[in-house]
């Protein structure tokens, strides 16, 4: 047999490299060491989906009628959930009908939404650092990406004002994602009425990324985008049922807001996918409907192991800012270190994975990343490896 030459396409080559791939080798050697190690480098929950939710599936999954194609845009008794779940949150008031549409995760909807607005050359805005979807999604669709820096010093919102106007001119979608995902920074409503202004102003489609809205500590309650005034004329919002229900596994979510721009996700959704299997989509609704004492409960557990690696890190002179939500510690590293020499000294020293900052976006330099994704033991473990190691 002759064998022809397998040449992957220019987009795919344009990718920057895996950022787990070299922690992947890193994390090996450090095993093959004899390391038992503990993974503070994914953000998956380690905790199991509610009992509830999955009496819901099995029970569902034995309706015949749930085992055929499902509607493209969800049923409507899920988007209805959906859209009573955010006015009963966040007070939006939604109509079903044109203004949800489900998504198979919410990855799915964010990687899809630039080939449904973006022409060759046209500019997104992509926060840096970030979850690493937004700016991929957009080379998928031959945009160009316009890194958005979020500094301490701002408390990690971009600065608006200084996107040059050359880049506002071509820009056509903005990615925002708060509470956030590397930084575990919060934006509060004044931030948004700012982003609609702007996005008013010089015609941008605003994508908010919610997914750790539900995972908030010390009684704050993250706001929606879509709290802003006018926020539903200029953009959209993704939620997720993944991180609020530890369903990362499970692919549901859905975005919520202007009719006109899911529309147009929905255009390219219909050609590439067939919706959310009924039975996920009803263990969705048990999810979003049941009594939320689950929700509260995930919360607890994190704020415990946020609380003992807070208090750990402060012990061995790690400076950190306390996160108001998500199950993520922005770290910066100890002075002499980059962010891939840091993440490197704790898995080699300490059998400790972490993510290095500069992975999410250029800004991400001088950081890395801590998911509190394993138990306080674990966590405690993992601090007194580094306290031994020093640095
Ligand atoms: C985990 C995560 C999501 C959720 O992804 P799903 O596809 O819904 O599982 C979305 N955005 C960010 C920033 C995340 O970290």
């Amino acid at each position: 047999m002759s064998s022809i030459a397998i040449e992957r396409a220019d987009r795919l080559k344009r990718l920057p490299p895996y950022l787990f791939a070299q922690i992947d080798l890193m994390k090996k050697e450090a095993q093959d060491d004899g390391w038992d190690i503990i993974s503070l480098g994914i953000g998956d929950p380690d905790l199991p989906t509610p009992g509830h939710i999955i009496d819901e599936l099995s029970a569902s999954a034995r309706r015949p009628q749930n085992h055929q194609y499902p509607s493209y845009e969800g049923m409507g008794s899920f988007r209805r959930a959906c859209a009573r779940w955010y006015e009963k949150r966040f007070g939006v008031s939604l109509d079903h009908g044109p203004e949800v549409l489900s998504l198979i995760g919410s990855k799915e909807g964010i990687a899809h939404i630039p080939l449904a607005f973006i022409n060759p050359g046209d500019y997104v805005l992509v926060p840096d650092p970030a979850y690493p979807v937004y700016e991929i999604g957009t080379y998928f669709a031959d945009g160009q990406v316009h890194f958005m820096p979020l500094e301490e010093k701002r408390g990690f919102l971009p600065d608006l004002g200084a996107i040059p106007s050359e880049v506002t001119k071509k820009s056509k979608l903005m990615f925002l994602n708060y509470p956030n995902n590397p930084t575990s920074a919060c934006a509060e409503v004044d931030f948004y009425n700012e982003v609609v202004e702007f996005a008013v102003s010089h015609g941008i489609i605003v994508c908010s990324d919610i997914a750790y809205s539900e995972m908030a500590f010390d009684g704050y309650r993250p706001v929606s985008f879509l709290n802003a005034k006018g926020a539903k004329e200029v953009g959209v919002e993704f939620h997720s049922l993944s991180k609020t229900y530890n369903m990362t596994g499970w692919r549901i979510a859905f975005a919520v807001g202007n009719s006109d721009v899911l529309s147009g996700l929905g255009a390219i959704k219909t050609n590439v996918d067939s919706g959310v299997f009924q039975a996920v989509q009803e263990s969705a609704i048990c999810a979003l409907e049941a009594d939320q004492g689950c929700v509260e409960e995930m919360c607890r557990t994190y704020q415990g192991r946020r609380d003992v690696m807070l208090e750990g890190l402060a012990k061995i002179g790690l400076k950190a800012d306390t996160p108001k939500a998500t199950f993520y510690v922005w770290v910066s590293c100890p002075e002499g270190y980059t962010s891939a020499e840091f993440t490197a000294h704790l898995l080699k020293n300490c059998g400790v994975v972490t993510t290095p900052g500069n992975g999410f976006g250029p800004s991400g330099e001088g950081f890395v990343r801590m998911a509190l994704t394993v138990s306080e033991e674990r966590i405690r473990e993992a601090i007194s490896r580094m306290e031994k190691a020093g640095y």
